[in-house]
């Protein structure tokens, strides 16, 4: 078995003790006689592995007992819109445009409601993280919405904005469980595991209990909070397999020290890249500002194409793969999710810089 260094920016690298771990149990789930994959989703044992899921992720991130958590479905498009659906009865909320995946959420409100932008970075296309300080939120706006990582262009708040007393929704898909989180800053947290946590196909929601509301005439059965909320998630079929192995992880970062000792092993991680990068002549990160720089995206580039599917290719031959940078900024992109060791790293380090030896 050859594992290669996975720096994909989603579906991406999982610990390797959690795959084995599933893999040890996939055809007997602890003397159940199956795999998570064939069991009811009303049994008692998948009953017991949600319910640990979720005590774990509570304990993680110190989850307060006000907030609901919820394992869902549709992929973390759809919360761009069941978000707004959700928590703006007003059909207004504020947005600060950092990314695609911002934009995204934006645009979704603006099929429903009265969006505003009131903060964006798109002069520099999207290279940092606008002064959140005293930004332009409206009086009567339900909520200010950030992307606080942005996987494609490689920026992360490492403050959170002024919300200036309104309610702060988070899209924390690629920094997801990355580091500690204060819960108490926001309504809402949303997730896409498929970054940092788990197999595609689940989302996890944090939200405030009293945000969720009771009454949304017109909007369907599942595109509503309190559904899944009311039902611990199991309204209807959820993701079995997904969530299990989210539980995994769960557990398996509570074995490691939880989220602070992650913190710093993915700030150690960063600090190795990017203080190889500020250093190269040959490499160099789009993200100049320090102060925006991602721990978990890290892109950069050569400034010549045929170079970049250079590295790319040759990288890939020396079991460094899925370095190859989103479309719209092109160049490199090293995602070093919780699950990416620190030797893989290195070895990403080591093999640049014989690469740029070899090309001066
Ligand atoms: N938000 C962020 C920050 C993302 O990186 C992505 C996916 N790359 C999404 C949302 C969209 O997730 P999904 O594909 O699950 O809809």
């Amino acid at each position: 078995m050859a594992r290669v260094y996975n720096f994909s920016a989603g579906p991406a690298v999982l610990p390797e003790e959690v795959l084995s771990r599933a893999g040890s149990e996939i055809l007997d789930y602890q003397g159940s006689g199956m795999s998570v994959m064939e069991m009811s989703h009303r049994s008692k044992v998948f009953q017991g592995i949600i319910d640990k899921a979720e005590a774990d992720i509570r304990t993680l991130m110190g989850i307060p007992e006000n907030y609901k958590v919820l394992f869902l479905q549709g992929g973390d498009s759809l919360l761009f819109a069941t978000t707004f659906i959700n928590l703006a009865p007003h059909r207004k909320a504020d947005f600060v445009i950092t990314g695609n995946w911002a934009k995204k959420a934006y645009q979704e409100a603006q099929i429903l409601g009265d969006p505003n932008v009131v903060a964006s970075s798109a002069d520099k296309n999207f290279t940092y993280i606008p002064d959140c300080s005293d930004l332009p939120i409206r009086e009567d706006t339900d909520y200010l919405y950030i992307c606080q990582n942005n996987t494609i262009y490689g920026t992360q708040y490492h403050t959170l904005p002024n919300t200036k007393g309104h309610t702060l929704v988070s899209d924390q898909s690629s920094m997801f469980l990355s580091e500690p989180v204060d819960v108490t800053k926001f309504g809402c947290i949303h997730a896409g595991v498929q970054k940092n946590v788990g197999p595609a196909g689940v989302q996890i929601v944090i939200v405030r209990e009293d945000l969720i509301p009771d009454d949304l005439p017109g909007v369907p059965t599942m595109l509503r909070f309190k559904t899944q909320a009311d039902k611990g998630s199991l309204y209807n079929t959820p993701n079995c397999w997904g969530i299990y192995m989210c539980g995994l992880v769960f557990q398996w970062l509570l074995e490691n020290g939880g989220l602070a000792a992650m913190h710093e092993k993915n700030a150690e991680k960063a600090k190795i890249l990017y203080d190889y990068l500020d250093a190269s002549e040959l490499f160099h990160p789009t993200v100049a500002d320090t102060q925006s720089r991602s721990l978990m995206n890290v892109p950069f580039v050569t400034g010549d194409k045929d170079l970049d599917a250079e590295f790319v290719a040759q990288a890939a031959e020396a079991g460094l793969v899925n370095l190859k940078g989103h479309r719209t900024v092109g160049g490199m992109r090293a995602s070093i999710y919780n699950a990416m060791p620190k030797a893989g790293v290195e070895a990403l380090v080591n093999f640049m810089d014989g690469f740029e030896r070899s090309h001066k």
